[in-house]
């Protein structure tokens, strides 16, 4: 191995994710991260060792890169897969293509031209409906039917780390008529998944789901920053607005589906059945352990939340061909959130408004202070990897502190 990867990292061989990087001497630029390290792609260009244009190496986004298409992303992972396990490789004795991701700042991956979210999670939804409708009828009748979602804001997705403001707005206090306005009091994450197209349509053309891998890129960890005091204001009847699009926070690195292949489980078993454009062939899910720790202001991170990616009822592909099946057109680097990732148990539910059950049950926290939605001062954290049979591949993780309201 050309450089010692830390055991347990989760950018192992194995992995090789891509992402947008830069140096307190250099501008933004691609690189994969290895270990506790970032290869620079455009210091591996001048070697002079790739048949394409590498120019896309030296834009402040991946866009151009991914639109290269798979066959040649697929090869660059390949190739740094083969050439950091060849001790006599081109990447022999170079200490130089190397950065330390602690001497580094990454930057958002691609530029997010659309965004979509969904609301896959047969647990979270469930929960949203007991506590906002009818235990009895928690899930509407067309969620069994329709991976359900809505156009979100790209312009106010960042890259984890930046910090947000408690977003102001519109609220309802209870038992009255009269609307307020302050900042919110019930701030609150998300935990999600974001993947990311690397492929256009034009308007017209569908994605089925047995072509949507070819379609996705790779996924990142997504915290869907919401205000529940608005949300529950303005939704009706057209659904989230200034509740959702304050902030989103993504994961710096983009892990690749062709390095999360060897996680694939079944999902769930869909009843009804669906119709048929939904129907899908082998596993479509990812066993991607997920979690989440809340930091309160000068203490130690607390983790509040374990749950996984393959409790998704709807997979990527059943959502993105719905998405495509009237004809909506794709563009290279959109963002798809999975939506909030429950599980059945209560320390597994992806979002403060479940695992705090709307106020009712606190979280206690080990500084003594409660918990029921996000504080000023505190930092939120989601990690994510996949683990199996000694291969390890992370995604790192999406962090954020919320500071008072402007
Ligand atoms: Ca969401």
């Amino acid at each position: 191995m050309i450089i010692d990867i830390p055991e347990n990292s989760d950018f192992s061989i194995h992995n090789i994710p891509f992402g947008i990087f830069s140096t307190a001497d250099r501008s933004p630029r691609a690189g994969v991260a290895v270990g506790d390290q970032i290869l620079d792609l455009t210091a591996v260009a001048e070697l002079d060792v790739f048949d394409f244009n590498t120019a896309v190496f030296e834009k402040e986004v991946l866009n151009d890169f991914i639109s290269l298409g798979k066959d040649i992303t697929k090869q660059v992972r390949k190739n740094i897969q083969y050439w950091l396990q060849d001790d006599n490789s081109i990447l022999a004795d170079k200490p130089e293509l190397f950065v330390k991701q602690s001497d580094a700042q990454m930057h958002m991956p691609v530029y997010v031209g659309d965004y979509t979210d969904f609301y896959s999670s047969i647990e979270h939804a469930t929960n949203v409906g007991k506590m906002f409708r009818d235990p009895e009828n928690a899930l509407l009748p067309n969620w069994k039917h329709i991976p359900v979602g809505y156009h979100g804001r790209a312009s106010s997705i960042v890259v984890s780390g930046q910090p947000i403001h408690r977003p102001k707005g519109q609220t309802i206090p209870n038992d009255s008529k009269q609307p307020i306005f302050g900042p919110s009091q019930r701030v609150d994450f998300e935990l999600e998944m974001g993947f990311i197209t690397g492929k256009n349509t034009h308007l017209g053309d569908t994605v089925s789901t047995a072509d949507a891998e070819d379609y996705i890129f790779g996924l990142v960890l997504f915290n869907d920053w919401s205000a529940r005091d608005i949300q529950k204001w303005e939704y009706v009847p057209l659904g989230p607005f200034l509740a959702k699009n304050f902030a989103s926070h993504i994961s710096p690195w983009i892990v690749t589906l062709e390095a999360l292949e060897p996680f694939k489980v079944p999902g769930p078993k869909q009843e009804p059945e669906v119709l048929p454009y939904l129907k899908y062939n082998g596993d479509k899910n990812y066993d991607i352990n997920l979690e989440v720790s809340i930091a309160p202001e000068g203490s130690e991170a607390q983790t509040v939340c374990h749950s996984n990616f393959k409790y998704m009822y709807w997979n990527m592909a059943q959502q993105l061909a719905h998405h495509t099946v009237n004809g909506c057109n794709i563009n290279i680097g959109d963002l798809y959130g999975s939506g909030t990732i429950s599980g059945k148990d209560e320390d597994s539910y992806g979002s403060m408004l479940e695992l705090a059950w709307m106020g009712t049950k606190p979280l206690k926290m080990k500084d003594g202070s409660e918990r029921k939605f996000i504080l000023d001062g505190d930092t939120v954290t989601m990690r994510g990897y996949a683990e199996k049979d000694g291969k390890r591949v992370g995604f790192g993780e999406v962090t954020a502190k919320v500071l008072p309201a402007k």
